[in-house]
């Protein structure tokens, strides 16, 4: 018998073109959840706590890649450094800087994704366009060698305006498009677009993203 995560997990890839990779995000929710997605061939999932991430990744499959998808404060990078997958939203350079230091310690190069504040609203964390691509024209980043920046990640606004949703989409797909023929053009490995979720992500994979982070349909709503 399949539980119904399993169930709602199949109906989802079914959807997903090939080149799109699955984040499922489980957080809050019970590590018994997460095995149940396990079971069924789910391998990269998605928190946004350090603390839950930490104890989850205790309990669970040492082959799980663990997806780091909230803001991270400085302070906390060095607990999940050792093992972390990918890091979705890199939002400063300080955040960036400590990263490399702690990928040093732990003799790893960590991937992340740079944080673009596309969306309308003022709360949301992230470079806006002309930030983004001043940090990455001056050179810093590229001596910082145990980070390696793999792609770009937002939030659309939050709306029911799906042609609101998919120019903000629209927005960071162009501006990838514009890092990978410049500043990446000699890096095949700047290749990721995450961007999606349980709402938008039909939008979003329209727009080009090869990551979705799904929640809430596969693990429904959080407490
Ligand atoms: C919670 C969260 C998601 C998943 O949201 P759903 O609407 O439940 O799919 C995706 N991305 C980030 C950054 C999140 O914090």
């Amino acid at each position: 018998m399949k539980t119904e995560v399993q169930e709602n997990l199949e109906r989802i890839r079914r959807t997903l073109p090939p080149h799109v990779t699955l984040v499922a995000v489980s957080k809050f929710h019970p590590a018994g959840m997460i095995r149940e997605a396990y079971d069924a061939g789910q391998r990269v999932f998605g928190e946004s706590r350090v603390q839950e991430l930490q104890e989850k990744a205790r309990l669970l499959p040492a082959d799980i890649e663990w997806h780091f998808i909230g803001h991270l404060q400085v302070n906390k990078v060095k607990y999940i450094a050792p093992y972390v997958s990918l890091i979705h939203a890199v939002d400063s350079l300080r955040l960036l800087r400590e990263i490399d230091r702690q990928g040093d310690r732990a003799g790893r190069v960590i991937p992340c994704l740079l944080q673009l504040h596309v969306a309308r609203e003022e709360t949301k964390f992230g470079f806006s366009v002309e930030e983004c691509r001043r940090l990455l024209q001056d050179g810093e980043w590229r001596s910082l060698r145990h980070v390696r920046i793999e792609g770009l990640m937002c939030m659309a606004s939050n709306t029911p305006d799906a042609e609101r949703v998919r120019a903000d989409f629209r927005t960071a797909r162009v501006f990838f498009e514009e890092l990978r023929s410049t500043v990446f053009s000699d890096e095949a490995t700047f290749s990721k677009c995450s961007w999606g979720m349980s709402g938008d992500y039909g939008t979003a994979i329209g727009e080009g993203s090869t990551m979705v982070r799904i929640g809430s349909s596969i693990f429904g709503e959080r407490a």
